[in-house]
């Protein structure tokens, strides 16, 4: 409720172009970064609001999903099935290896500060789990076990890579600065620092249960909710689930990717379902009410009026599956197929044979009419 739009957060409309979006997030990521905000939360949360909303807005397939599902599409929660590293990661990187990264530096007379410790550095990978879920779960939604094995925080060390007891020290290459700098010319030039790789810091008597890296490989067990309605290729974010961050660094988050199997019966397109339902050709002469089922598991009577033809579609309000961040539900569509009777026995076929001198153009307007316009043909 408190997370504010992602078009809004840009100060872009919603059918902004990728141009005008890349665009807009420069402009604010170049206002908003910590490294000409130092020490201001308010830029660095601005910043990293920024920062997400152009991961996801600056993508084809995750801009689709946020337009259909709004923040849904990526939160709340999941599943069964495989699990494996996934580099969704460094949004920061992404965006400032590129272009962005070289405008940033063309205000600073040159000085390429290159290499300054980004949290980005020791944030936690992100992970990807692909759940597979049924029709009818979709449908209702479920809570779901997940089990995967990721690194959490080493609980020796709580994560700092330093034996109990022991700290780290301050690195004596940069005086715990975690860049070094060298002057070349005119320029100034900033660099990580190669000895503690930006953090500051140097571990003196490394934790013996993680070998000073600060986390392990652990199993995890955790309840994800699936939301009912979801489709076919909805990402469900875990924020924070993902892989240990090192040194203080956050932690990744768990990314959940849903694929639904086919169902024997539902056809889905998006809210709505579809099927087609046989219907015997006396009934479909007749009239007929027919049960058929509906995806909560149970049955809905449908009125087959006489001279029902194939193919005649009925509409079953409501039926269909709900719709995520709405109370709202689709709809069910099923088409009647009429089935021509095989096997006939001998008495069904004379019944059948005595029908056929009775039928004429009433009985079969179709028939006619097309004949009519055959005979027309021929004669041309
Ligand atoms: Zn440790
Ligand atoms: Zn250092």
């Amino acid at each position: 409720m408190s997370k504010r739009d992602y078009y809004e957060i840009l100060g872009v409309v919603k059918s902004a172009s990728a141009e005008e979006i890349k665009k807009a997030y420069r402009k604010l990521a170049l206002k908003y970064h910590p490294d000409r905000n130092k020490n201001d939360k308010t830029a660095e949360s601005k910043f990293k609001e920024a920062s997400e909303a152009y991961h996801v807005l600056s993508d084809k397939g995750r801009r689709n999903n946020y337009d259909q599902f709004g923040h849904a599409a990526f939160e709340g929660a999941g599943g069964r099935g495989g699990f494996s590293n996934f580099d969704f990661s460094s949004t920061f990187s992404d965006i400032f290896g590129s272009d962005i990264f070289e405008d940033f530096f063309e205000g600073f007379g040159g000085s390429r500060g290159r290499g300054r410790r980004r949290s980005s550095d020791f944030r936690g990978a992100d992970l990807r789990y692909d759940l597979s879920i049924s029709l009818e779960d979709a449908f209702n939604g479920k809570k779901q076990e997940i089990n995967f094995s990721s690194s959490d925080k080493c609980l020796t060390c709580s994560g700092s890579g330093a034996e109990p007891g022991s700290k780290p020290i301050s690195c004596s290459t940069c005086a715990g600065q975690g860049q070094v700098r060298s002057s070349q010319g005119f320029f100034t030039i900033q660099q990580t620092c190669p000895e503690c790789a930006g953090s500051g810091e140097q571990i003196s008597n490394p934790c013996k249960e993680c070998r000073g890296i600060g986390k392990k490989q652990t199993r995890k067990k955790i309840f994800a909710n699936i939301p009912k309605g979801v489709d076919d290729g909805t990402r469900i974010r875990l924020s924070g689930k993902g892989e240990a961050g090192i040194k203080g660094g956050a932690n990744g988050d768990l990314y959940i990717f849903v694929s639904i199997g086919t169902h024997s019966i539902f056809k889905r397109s998006e809210e709505n379902l579809f099927f087609e339902f046989p219907i015997s050709l006396a009934d479909a002469a007749l009239g007929a009410t027919v049960e058929v089922p509906t995806i909560d598991g149970g049955k809905a009577k449908v009125k087959v009026p006489a001279g029902t033809q194939n193919g005649k579609q009925f509409r079953l309000k409501g039926k269909g599956m709900p719709m995520m961040r709405t109370k709202n539900y689709g709809d069910l569509y099923i088409q009647a197929v009429t089935e021509v009777p095989i096997s006939l026995t001998k008495e069904q076929k004379s019944l059948l044979e005595q029908f056929k001198k009775l039928e004429d153009s009433k009985t079969n307007p179709i028939i006619k009419d097309f004949f009519e316009k055959a005979k027309r043909f021929w004669k041309n």
